[in-house]
C-alpha cells in the first residue's frame, strides 16, 4: 500500500539508532478493553489493519533512554524543583514536516523556555506538540462548509484531509503511514537540535494519544516495560478521558510520562481516579494534569480537585493549558482572547498557591508565525488578516512571549 504523501517534501528515512531490540508487543490492543471514543469511520476495516501491519513492522520513532530523561525532568516538575513548558500547533500538517518550519518551530519553543529558566534559575522541562500532533478530536462529527454543504469534520492529517470537499474528508487509513514518517523527519530535527545540549535543556516530542490503530501498532517492549513508541508525552484529551474508556487503559498500559487534560466537568473522585489507576506507585513525574477550566471556573473546579489529589498523596504535575476553556466564536471565526488566557493562568497560579502545590507550568497553542487568530481582547472590531491554523487558533511569536510573562510574573 502506498501511503498518502501529497504536498510532501522528500521525508527523511528513520533512523535505526538505539532501538534494536525493541519488539513490537504482540495483540497490543486496549481498545478492546472498553469504549473507544473519537475514532474516524474508516470506510475500509480491511485497510485499516493492513496499514496497522505496517506500522507494527516499522522501528519505534522514540527510543527509552529518551522518555527516561524526560520523565526524570518532569519528576522534578512533580516537586517543586523545575518548570514545564508544553507548546505548538492545535493539528500540525503534513506539508509543514520541513527541517526549516520544524527547526522555526523549535527555536520558538526554546526561546519561551529559556526565558523562564532565565527568570526562575529553575530548570525548563520543555515539551512540543510536535511529531505526531495529526489526529483531532471533535466535538461534532460534521461540519458547515464555506458554500454552505454539510460536511465531515476534519479529524486531523492522519485521517482526512482539511480541503473541504466530501470525497476528501473520508477517512484513509494510508494517511496514518504519513503522518509516522512526517513525525519521523521531525524528531531527526529535534535531536539534530539536542546537540550538546544536557537532557533538561532539549525539546522533547508529545502529543494527543487519540487514534489506536496509530498508537497499538507502535507499541514497543523495552528495557524497562511497555512503552509508546509514537512520541515521548502523550497525553489523553478532555473528550476520550473517560475511566472505562480505551485511552485511559492505553495510558495505564505504558511507562511514558503522561498527560490528562481536565476540564471543567472534571471532579475531585475522577483525578484523584485517573491518579490512582494511572499512577498506582506514585512515581513523580509519571502523571500530569493538564488543567483546561476555563476563565472564571478555576476556582470552583480546581480547589477540590487539587485537595483530593493532594490527601490521596500521589504526586502530580499540575500544569495550565489557558487555551481551550476559552474559545469563542467572532464573526464566523474561532478566537480566544489574550485578557481570558492570561486571567485564566493567574487564577490558576492563586489556587495552586492556596493549596500549597507547585503551579509548574503552561500548555499553550503557540506558532512562530506572525498569525493574527488570537486577539487581544473579547471587546471591539477584530479582523483575521492572517488564519493559518487547520483547528485551533494559536497564539503568535509576540503574544506567546506576553503569556510566558505574564505567568513568571505571578511565580
Ligand atoms: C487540544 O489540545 O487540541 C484539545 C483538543 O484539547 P482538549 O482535549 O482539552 O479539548
Ligand atoms: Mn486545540
Amino acid at each position: 500500500m502506498r501511503p498518502h504523501t501529497d504536498g510532501l517534501d522528500t521525508l527523511a528515512p528513520v533512523d535505526g539508532t538505539d532501538r534494536a531490540g525493541a519488539q513490537p508487543v504482540a495483540g497490543f490492543l486496549p481498545e478492546r478493553r472498553g469504549v473507544v471514543a473519537q475514532q474516524p469511520d474508516w470506510p475500509d476495516v480491511q485497510a485499516v489493519a493492513l496499514v496497522e501491519d505496517q506500522l507494527t513492522s516499522m522501528a519505534p520513532l522514540t527510543a527509552d533512554h529518551e522518555i527516561e530523561a524526560l520523565a526524570g525532568g518532569l519528576a522534578m516538575a512533580a516537586q517543586g524543583r523545575a518548570l514545564v513548558f508544553q507548546g505548538g500547533d492545535c493539528a500540525e500538517q503534513f506539508v509543514d514536516a520541513r527541517r526549516d518550519l520544524v527547526r522555526r518551530k523549535i527555536d520558538h519553543l526554546q526561546g519561551l523556555s529559556a526565558g523562564m529558566r532565565a527568570s526562575t534559575q529553575l530548570p525548563v522541562v520543555t515539551i512540543g506538540r510536535m511529531a505526531g500532533q495529526y489526529g483531532k478530536p471533535r466535538s461534532s462529527p460534521t461540519e458547515m462548509s464555506r458554500s454552505g454543504e454539510l460536511i465531515a469534520s476534519y479529524r486531523g492529517d492522519a485521517v482526512n484531509s482539511f480541503e473541504q470537499d466530501t470525497a476528501a474528508r473520508v477517512p484513509d487509513p494510508t494517511r496514518l503511514l504519513t503522518a509516522y514518517r512526517c513525525a519521523a523527519t521531525i524528531l531527526d530535527e529535534l535531536r539534530q537540535s539536542w546537540s550538546g545540549r544536557d537532557p533538561l535543556e532539549r525539546v522533547y516530542a508529545s502529543h494527543e494519544l487519540l487514534l489506536m490503530p496509530y498508537e497499538c501498532p507502535l507499541v514497543r517492549e523495552g528495557a524497562r516495560g511497555t512503552y509508546a513508541g509514537s512520541t515521548h508525552f502523550g497525553w489523553i484529551g478532555e473528550r476520550t478521558r473517560g475511566l472505562d474508556g480505551a485511552h485511559l487503559e492505553f495510558a495505564r498500559s505504558v511507562i511514558n510520562p503522561v498527560g490528562i487534560k481536565l476540564g471543567p466537568s472534571a471532579t475531585p473522585d475522577d483525578a484523584v481516579a485517573i491518579s490512582r489507576r494511572l499512577n498506582p506507585d506514585g512515581v513523580a513525574g509519571r502523571l500530569t494534569f493538564i488543567v483546561r477550566a476555563g476563565v472564571g471556573r478555576v476556582e470552583d473546579m480546581l480547589s477540590p480537585i487539587v485537595d483530593a489529589v493532594a490527601a490521596d498523596g500521589r504526586p502530580v504535575v499540575w500544569i495550565c493549558d489557558p487555551m481551550h476553556g476559552n474559545g469563542y466564536v467572532h464573526d464566523g471565526v474561532k478566537t480566544r482572547a489574550l485578557t481570558s488566557i492570561v486571567d485564566e493562568i493567574t487564577a490558576f497560579v492563586r489556587v495552586m498557591q492556596a493549596a500549597r502545590q507547585w503551579p509548574a507550568g503552561l500548555h499553550l497553542e503557540v506558532t512562530p508565525d506572525p498569525v493574527t487568530e488570537c486577539v487581544a481582547r473579547v471587546e471591539g472590531a477584530h479582523t483575521f488578516t492572517d488564519y493559518r491554523s487547520t483547528c485551533d487558533p494559536r497564539l503568535n511569536a509576540e503574544q506567546s512571549a506576553e503569556v510566558v510573562s505574564r505567568f513568571l510574573a505571578l511565580l
